[in-house]
């Protein structure tokens, strides 16, 4: 291991050279070590969101959860269990940015004397706007955004685009906190261990510059989706993105571990696997969620049930009437394409499992 001294209480402690900025585990200063000179430079903007979850309140944030959403609140007792839990600090670049779009296109103009026919030229209707939008756009200060999973697509739009990519709009994306509390970024103080109340504090690997550029990549993407929805055919699109501050931010995350043993008939359909919830340990708002029951479960009753009534129609059809035969080759093209569902299903399932690879941090 590598050890350095820290830039401002001079105490020494050992490092990781994962790391872009060490923090001192007795002062809590951060601080940058210039690869070439060796000389060190404290940094200012540092701040810590303290978690309003505890180890001690997960259940009751589970049980608030799934008493929502299962069918059978009564049971959730005895079928549900916590197989565990564990809270993270994640460091986050946050960027705030003016963003301003300028975009133009054309639409199809509506047929206002239907029964006449239109010229192509006149049939299109150019059209063009601006408009402006502030971000705090967090960006994860971690190599890899698959360390812990549910936090590569955490982006909550208000329009309906496609995301695709990591990071977000801080405000809106981490959940509304309860009235009478600060909205999250308002509730950050300068960063100190002791405000982490052990919870596992993630160090920071990753440069400021870089997040700056994938923020104004990310932005920049975002504006031209959402032009796109304005439009027929967009011809340009422009987005200056002004950088107006930079802040480093560590920012709670809760995972719950949860296993779901259903007691009805459902049994015969589930796969004995652990699920998970992603919980924002300030607003305590559930980012992402395995459901108990996923699609391809239900396909799966679907198969059995329309393989039973076919079955049984096939019967029928040889001892009644044959008209029933009919029937069963309705239900066996059921059987057929819940078939085929879950199999391209299942892709997409191992790409989940590989998610799985980290769970709980070493002594976290
Ligand atoms: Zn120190």
């Amino acid at each position: 291991m590598f050890e350095v001294s820290c830039a401002a209480c001079q105490a020494s402690f050992e490092y990781s050279p994962d790391d872009y900025i060490h923090l001192c585990p007795f002062c809590s200063a951060g601080f940058i070590i210039d690869p070439d000179e060796g000389a060190k430079d404290l940094i200012g903007d540092h701040y810590i969101i303290p978690s309003n979850i505890q180890k001690q309140n997960v259940d009751e944030i589970f049980e608030e959860w799934i008493t929502k959403r299962y069918h059978n609140p009564s049971s959730i007792k005895s079928e549900f269990t916590i197989l565990g839990s564990y809270g993270v600090m994640l460091p986050y670049w946050v960027v705030s940015v003016e963003a301003h779009t300028f975009w133009s296109g054309h639409s199809a103009k509506k047929n206002l004397y239907p029964g006449r026919v239109r010229d192509l030229a006149s049939g299109f209707l150019k059209e063009e706007g601006r408009f402006s939008r502030r971000y705090r756009w967090a960006i994860l200060a971690r190599k890899s955004p698959k360390e812990h999973w549910g936090m590569e697509r955490l982006h909550h739009p208000r329009e309906t685009v496609m995301v695709d990519w990591e990071g977000f709009p801080l405000d809106e994306t981490m959940g509304a906190p309860d009235e009478g509390v600060k909205p999250i970024y308002e509730s950050k103080l300068p960063f100190k261990y002791e405000q982490a109340t052990d919870i596992a504090v993630a160090s920071i690997q990753t440069k400021e510059s870089s997040a700056v550029s994938r923020a104004k990549d990310q932005i920049n993407e975002y504006h031209r989706r959402m032009t796109k929805t304005k439009v027929g055919t967009l011809y340009e699109h422009r987005t200056e993105i002004e950088v107006v501050g930079l802040h480093v931010v560590h920012i709670p995350f809760w995972y719950i571990r949860y296993s779901f043993a259903p007691k009805s008939m459902f049994k015969f359909f589930t796969t004995a696997r652990e699920r998970r919830l992603l919980v924002q340990g300030y607003t305590k708002a559930v980012l992402d969620a395995e459901l108990p029951l996923n699609s391809s479960d239900k396909v799966m009753t679907n198969m059995f049930i329309a393989g039973t009534l076919g079955f049984i129609c096939l019967t029928l059809s040889v001892f009644v009437n044959s008209l029933f035969y009919i029937l069963f080759v309705i239900f066996m093209l059921v059987v057929i394409l819940s078939t085929w569902k879950i199999i391209s299903r299942e892709k997409v399932d191992t790409d989940n499992i590989k998610g799985n690879e980290n769970q709980e941090p070493a002594g976290g």
